[in-house]
């Protein structure tokens, strides 16, 4: 893309309404603007990271052996009525009514919709286990919306629903989200710890939350140091082994780690103090296991192999799609501007022309950007008549992970300058090993 044909609206000033650093950069480099309270539009290069995310969730989903489908965001206050949600949900769900006076709400959340395409299309336990999930916008009337996409009103969310003959299948689904999750937060450059909670309004009593530390983080978490080593990495799952997946969640949630709403001083204080810790996290996703509690009040039963009925065995899995951007950016970035881990960057590296207009610094640049785009990767090129120091600004800001420096003076000697976003070392190089070194 050359800059000069993007929509990049970057602000010089920081937003007065902005009170976290995620939220201050998302609107200075252009990639979100607030259309209401806690509601924005997401302006290209918001959307881009937008969609890498997404696509990291969609793919560790899909390796975990879940199907991806889509459900409406309007849904009809029945559902709600059979699961006696539709009173019980209070403020946080927009109600709507439309021309013919029928109660609709905008969904905060799936499991009665999801419950009710169940019981149409499946009877039998041969059918399962299934999985199935998608990523939507989702509305809560959150009674302070702050942070930006934080805690928006209108946000985009992952939230899958596992269906299963018995209690101890579906902790098995339960299980093999837990390996998903911790798979992709890692590949967006996160560590996101699994602490135990609150089943809230989702009802249930076994799940967790998975948290990213972060002093600007809404809740606070009570863990033992010895959780923050803890790294998937590049191992090999079988997500259809059970062991295996319950060996991962042994693991990674065997030490104390809790939100408030679970916390215990008397455990706590069973750690050796060294590795007490309090702090703030972001929740980033959270997993439960509920049981028969929305297929019984919704007649959502299977024939079991012996020919009986039973209520299947739900659980529901979300992660915040949209808070991941904030997640990311206060987990990485400096007093310049975001870093972007190589696996969400909105483009792979930017390209400055010193010199805009200079036969030999434009002919340079454009042979980078044919070169990099040949190899598939998604350079920012810009070709602006701007000072050098606003362009190394506005890429400094927008937090790409290389920048490639094009000059009359380097080109005389046959060089570029290529800059890591996240050292700050520049080197000198021709083109083509600038070329090498970012693909
Ligand atoms: P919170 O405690 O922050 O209000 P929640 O526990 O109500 O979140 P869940 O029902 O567990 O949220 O939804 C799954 C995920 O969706 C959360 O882990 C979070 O990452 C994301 N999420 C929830 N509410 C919002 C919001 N208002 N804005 C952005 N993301 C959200
Ligand atoms: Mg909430
Ligand atoms: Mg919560
Ligand atoms: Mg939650």
């Amino acid at each position: 893309m050359r800059l000069s044909r993007y929509f990049l609206p970057v602000l010089k000033e920081t937003p007065s309404e902005a009170q976290i650093v995620s939220h201050r950069y998302m609107l200075r480099a252009g990639m979100i603007k607030q259309a209401s309270a806690g509601i924005y539009s997401w302006l290209p290069l918001g959307f881009k990271v937008l969609k890498k995310i997404e696509n990291i969730v969609h793919e560790e989903q899909q390796r975990a052996g879940h199907i991806p489908m889509l459900m409406p965001t309007i849904q009809s206050a029945d559902l709600w009525r059979e699961s006696g949600r539709y009173d019980d949900y209070g403020e946080e769900m927009l109600r709507i009514t439309d021309r013919h006076n029928r109660d609709m709400l905008y969904g905060p959340t799936n499991e009665e919709l999801i419950t009710d395409i169940f019981r149409a299309h499946v009877g039998s336990y041969k059918d399962l286990p299934l999985t199935l999930y998608h990523i939507q916008w989702k509305f809560r009337d959150e009674i302070r919306p702050r942070f930006g996409v934080m805690r928006g009103r209108e946000f985009y969310m992952k939230d899958g629903y596992n269906f299963d003959v018995s209690k101890d299948a579906a902790l098995h689904a339960y299980n093999r989200h837990l390996v998903s999750y911790l798979r992709s937060y890692e590949r967006m450059g996160l560590q996101a710890i699994p602490m135990r909670a609150d089943g809230g309004p989702i009802g249930g009593d076994y799940t967790h939350e998975f948290l990213v530390l972060a002093d600007t983080g809404e809740s606070e978490v009570f863990y033992d140091s010895a959780v923050t080593d803890l790294t998937f990495g590049d191992r090999d799952i079988d997500y259809d082994d059970v062991a295996q997946c319950q060996a991962v969640l042994e693991e990674f949630t065997s030490r104390y780690a809790r939100t408030d709403e679970t916390h215990d001083e008397a455990l706590f204080n069973a750690i050796p103090e060294d590795r007490r810790r309090t702090a703030r996290g972001i929740e980033v996703g959270q997993i439960f296991y509920f049981g028969t509690k929305y297929s019984e009040a919704m007649g959502a039963t299977v024939q079991t192999a012996d020919g009986k009925s039973v209520p299947v065995h739900m659980g529901s899995h979300g992660i915040g799609v949209s808070r991941l951007l904030g997640a990311i950016i206060e987990a990485s970035h400096d007093d310049k501007g975001i870093i972007w881990p190589e696996s969400v960057t909105p483009f792979h590296c930017g390209i400055v022309n010193l010199k805009q207009g200079d036969a030999e610094a434009d002919a340079a640049c454009d042979a980078l950007y044919q070169s990099l785009t040949a190899l598939g990767l998604d350079p920012l090129y810009d070709d602006r008549s701007e000072r050098a120091g606003g362009k190394f600004a506005t890429m400094d800001l927008i937090g790409l992970p290389w920048r490639i420096t094009v000059g009359p003076r380097g080109l005389k000697n046959g060089v570029v300058e290529l800059t890591s976003r996240r050292t700050g070392e520049s080197e000198e190089m021709t083109p083509e090993m600038a070329v090498e070194k970012v693909a």
